[in-house]
């Protein structure tokens, strides 16, 4: 048989023409007609068939639509010899009907249901959509790829509290109450002897205070001062490397720097140390390294000088090393630290430090997946 199309169908549901019959030929007649009819209908595959016309056919078969009520009622008409005769065969088609088309709808139902559930399969050897699922902050990534060298060298990864003791934050580190040089950092207050640190000098603090000596640690982490503007934020990420052991002088730490920052750049680099002053080292030094875009010529990014700055460093103050319980004539250190924001703007090319608080999650991603 053809693909029956809808118009088929509709056709093969028409109701006969003659609606009623006199006699018992012309009962046989529709009788073999409606069953030819039927026939030919659930004849139809059943997957090609929707539960609503499947419907329409039951109630065109042995629902309201069917035409054997008005068969039934024109018995009347029949010479009463044959209404008997007659009455078993309208009844006999009947009972074939209901049977053949109940069958037929259910069939028509499993079929629907089955090439529903076939639709909705899930296929587990399909690619995944793309997820949005953002990624790692671009800070957060420099300052992983700052902390692994220093990993490789031999330092111990720690971490501190971000809400802070003064003791830790200032007393400890030769910033005495009143000091000056606590001027220099616009301190978040929070409560009395409470502050959010403005440096991550803290947690060498904590360190010698706590694990003692020899140190080799480093740390980064968020760091508060109350300023904004193009290159200052609130809120800023630091790293920070200490080391105290006995006889370690100023080569350690410059071998130290030497070795960091080849790793850094994936090359050696020349550094530069200029002359500074920081309470909690003595000698200070600011550390600069030759530009990479310029390499000493002069260029936008160096500002023309041919050298960028990149942190501070110095051997660790004697009265630090006193305030943490440390012996300073036995032992001495090195510290050094620098913004790992400006490293991050310098690396993935970011031209203001605000950008990179702003929260646009498709900026951050584009640049960490750079
Ligand atoms: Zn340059």
């Amino acid at each position: 048989m053809t693909l029956p199309s809808e118009h088929s169908l509709s056709d093969l549901l028409e109701l006969p023409h003659t609606a009623a019959a006199s006699s018992l030929s012309e009962l046989q007649k529709l009788i073999d007609d409606e069953r030819a009819r039927c026939g030919s209908v659930i004849s139809i595959p059943v997957a090609q068939l929707s539960e609503a016309q499947a419907d329409d056919v039951r109630v065109r078969f042995t629902g309201r639509k069917s035409p054997l009520q008005d068969w039934l009622r024109s018995l009347r008409n029949f010479p009463a010899e044959e209404r008997k005769e007659a009455g078993a065969k309208i009844n006999q088609l009947k009972a074939f009907l209901e049977v053949e088309v109940e069958k037929f709808v259910l069939e028509c139902r499993a079929a629907a249901e089955k090439a529903k559930l076939e639709r909705e399969k899930v296929d587990l050897s399909l690619p995944l959509p793309e997820l949005a699922m953002g990624s790692r902050h671009p800070v957060s990534v420099a300052a992983q790829q700052l902390l692994e060298p220093l990993r490789r060298l031999g330092f111990t990864v720690i971490d501190g509290p971000e809400l802070e003791r003064e003791f830790y934050n200032f007393e400890a580190l030769n910033i005495p109450a009143e000091h000056p040089a606590r001027e220099m950092q616009d301190t978040f207050f929070v409560a009395s002897q409470w502050v959010l640190r403005t440096h991550t000098s803290s947690v060498q603090a904590h360190a010698m205070l706590e694990r003692g000596v020899p140190l080799r640690v480093a740390c980064a982490g968020f760091t508060y001062r109350n300023e904004l503007d193009l290159t200052h934020v609130p809120t800023f990420r630091q790293i920070e490397c200490l080391v105290v052991d006995k006889g370690i002088t100023l080569a350690h730490m410059r071998s130290t720097l030497d070795a960091f920052f080849a790793e850094v750049f994936g090359r050696p680099v020349k550094l530069r140390l200029r002359s500074s002053y920081f309470p909690f080292t003595e000698p200070s030094a600011e550390i600069d390294v030759q530009c990479q875009q310029c390499f000493g010529e002069g260029c936008r990014s160096c500002k023309h000088t041919g050298w960028l700055e990149m942190g501070g460093c110095g051997l660790v103050n004697v009265r630090v090393l006193e305030s943490c319980g440390i012996d300073s004539k036995v032992y001495s250190g090195f510290a050094f630290g620098m913004g790992v924001d400006r490293i991050a703007m310098s690396k993935f090319g970011i031209a203001d430090l605000r950008s990179l608080y702003e929260g646009d999650v498709l900026m951050s991603r584009h640049l960490a997946l750079r």
